[in-house]
């Protein structure tokens, strides 16, 4: 569950910031974000994670209130509890496939167990990438180097997989790949699922479309 109440936000140069009153998400829950350019989406998202902190109100994000943990332990926080997807990817090139599947667990200072790796491998097998472990990601293609993120992003069975606009590289059909093996494999990992994203096509599949311009605070 992802619960916003009261919340304030706003950039230090006082140029943008978000008000949100109450917003609710429910554990399992599949969203959509949308907006346009520069409306917030991905501050929208960045607060859900504790990227970024709010000035007022309470944001609970898997039962946790972000605003009582140090920073410690908000690293602790992101990496167990949150999968992380980008536009661009954020592969690391002098890791091959596997590896790069594995980081959220090599960063959580968890030693590397077999377990782990079967995960990745067999992760790796449920997309379609099983032949490509041992290649690093300049050899992918994208549609293929955002397998691999959504890989990474699931590993450590997050509760929350936060994608923020997964598909911004794709080309149309590659980009409708990409969006049903994210939502495939989240769905069976059960985790709640909130994905930025411009294409409105892309929307039907959600459980509802949360408009981030509603939330824009005024300023002159
Ligand atoms: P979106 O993801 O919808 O394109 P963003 O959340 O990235 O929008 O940005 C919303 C607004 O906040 C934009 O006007 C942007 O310029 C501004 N903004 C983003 N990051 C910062 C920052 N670190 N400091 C000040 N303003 C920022
Ligand atoms: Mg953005």
């Amino acid at each position: 569950m992802i619960q916003f109440t009261n919340v304030e936000f706003t950039y230090p140069d006082h140029t943008f910031g978000l008000t949100i009153q109450n917003l609710s998400i429910i554990d399992g829950e599949r969203v959509a974000i949308v907006g346009p350019s520069g409306s917030g989406k991905t501050t929208l998202v960045k607060l859900m994670s504790g990227a970024l902190i709010q000035q007022r109100g309470t944001i609970i994000s898997c039962d946790t209130k972000l605003t009582n943990l140090n920073d410690r332990a908000l690293r602790q926080f992101r990496l167990k509890r949150i999968g992380f997807v980008f536009q661009e990817f954020a592969l690391l090139d002098y890791l091959n496939v596997r590896d790069n599947i594995l980081l959220p667990c090599r960063l959580g200072a968890e030693p590397m167990s077999p377990e782990a790796r079967d995960r990745a491998e067999a992760l790796a097998r449920s997309v379609g990438l099983h032949r490509h472990l041992d290649r690093y990601p300049q050899k992918l293609s994208f549609g293929e180097r955002q397998r691999v993120a959504i890989c990474r992003a699931i590993v450590t069975s997050p509760s929350i997989v936060l994608a923020d606009e997964p598909t911004g590289n794709l080309d149309g059909t590659t980009a409708d790949e990409v969006i049903s093996i994210l939502d495939d494999c989240v769905q069976q990992s059960g985790a709640t699922l909130i994905v930025v994203t411009h294409n409105l096509e892309l929307t039907n599949r959600f459980d509802r479309t949360i408009d981030v311009s509603e939330f824009a605070a005024a300023y002159t």
